[in-house]
């Protein structure tokens, strides 16, 4: 059966169409600039020599419905969809697995919008063309929040009066659920272990990054919270900091809360330190004995170390450690930096096997380590899929 991935942000859509169980690649694109002059439509389709043939379309494309119809017509000969997996980034506590997708859970999806205003709107546009274009095809969401759904409360609430959660929803959620729960599943299975019965830390270093502490396949506690903006450093966003800061900088500086919202999201981090938010810059310019660049990657492997520490204790023992996304796959003096001085815990990183890591999945633990170092390449759109057909089956 064919399932289309779909992930639809503010300004771009992008789209895998794949072949279940086998999990082949058939298509695969994006559509960038949605509503400016020139958009961008890069579609990559498999062709008869089992080669991935790439096309590139520019065209003015000016909304949500213009972007899917031009994606159907490329993908038309190909298809012949059984469902459409949407990518979906809040759920609240409404929905804690993947859902199909009818007029309530819109409605319910609605009504959470504004836990994550920046993404659920697109994500909700993209759904609502896509029910009116494939009236025949069941429609599932996938929710970024719901493997963290399992947490408990001691992990989940904020130290705030009961009202704040009870009425506004005040508490943890967590995000990047499907990447950890993919890695996690990628990792028992290379392990040769049930899942259920490994302790994980997976670490989801991208552009925004989170770790999770895994026990036996549940998420008992994650770094991001009620917004991507909490915990471990990021590419832009600040991670932990005391939240007195926000106060201190309206008194001093006269800024608004909406200013410091965006400094907080959007130049600190990584790029707040040294100007530079694509690690693979920061590497390079702390090469050249750039002292800021330096200060960035020691805060952020320190702020990972502090993460594995701290759910180590809440897992009381683990069996791995999961290194994925950009940075976490790409990486190895990050990893190591953020192993380093663990060896007591049992943590021991292999230098060679660290450098030269590459492939689905691969250890990088020294022969004498007891816990298993694993990066794991993470797939997204594959778990999409593979979650909208285990809800279509259901
Ligand atoms: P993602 O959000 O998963 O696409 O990851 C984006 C991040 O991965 C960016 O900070 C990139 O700089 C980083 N990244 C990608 N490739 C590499 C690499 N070879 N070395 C270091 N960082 C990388």
């Amino acid at each position: 059966m064919n399932i289309l991935v779909l992930n639809s942000g503010s300004s771009s859509i992008k789209y895998q169409l794949l072949e279940m169980p086998s999990t082949t690649l058939l298509a695969a694109g994006q559509v960038e600039r949605i509503g400016e002059v020139e958009s961008r439509l890069t579609h990559r389709r498999r062709n008869a020599e089992d080669k991935m043939e790439v096309h590139v379309h520019m065209a003015h494309i000016r909304n949500h419905r213009a972007g899917l119809v031009a994606i159907t017509e490329l993908l038309d000969d190909t298809m012949q969809l059984t469902a459409i997996g949407h990518r979906v980034v809040h759920a609240g506590e409404a929905f804690s697995a993947p859902i199909r997708i009818d007029a309530q859970v819109i409605e319910i999806l609605r009504g959470v919008s504004e836990l994550a205003p920046l993404h659920n709107p697109a994500n909700l546009a993209g759904i609502e063309v896509c029910l009116e274009l494939f009236q025949d095809i069941q429609q599932v969401a996938v929710f970024d929040t719901a493997f963290h759904q399992g947490m408990p409360a001691h992990a989940y609430r904020y130290a705030l009066p009961n009202s704040l959660y009870s009425k506004h929803g005040v508490r943890r959620y967590g995000f990047h659920g499907t990447s950890h729960s993919y890695v996690a599943r990628q990792a028992a299975l290379h392990l040769q272990k049930p899942l259920e019965t490994l302790n994980l830390i997976s670490l989801h270093l991208g552009n925004g990054a989170s770790a999770a502490a895994i026990h036996g396949g549940r998420c008992i506690d994650t770094s991001m919270g009620m917004t991507p903006m909490e915990g471990l450093m990021m590419g832009t966003r600040c991670g932990d900091i005391d939240p007195a800061v926000a106060f201190y900088l309206q008194r001093v500086t006269g800024q608004s809360s909406a200013d410091i919202e965006s400094l907080y999201n959007h130049n600190s981090g990584l790029k707040g330190i040294c100007g530079e938010n694509d690690m693979r810059e920061v590497l390079r310019m702390a090469d050249a004995d750039d002292n800021a660049a330096q200060l960035a990657i020691d805060i952020y492997c320190y702020r990972i170390k502090k993460y594995i520490g701290a759910y180590l204790a809440a897992l009381g023992r683990i069996d791995g450690i999961i290194f994925t996304a950009g940075i976490g796959e790409n990486a190895p003096r990050v990893r190591q930096l953020s192993c380093h001085g663990l060896e007591a815990l049992g943590i021991v990183i292999d230098e060679t096997r660290n450098v030269r890591a590459q492939g689905d999945v691969c250890e990088i633990q020294s022969s004498n380590a007891n816990i298993k170092l694993l990066v794991v390449r993470t797939n997204e759109e594959l778990e999409i899929a593979r979650q909208t057909v285990e809800c279509i089956e259901c």
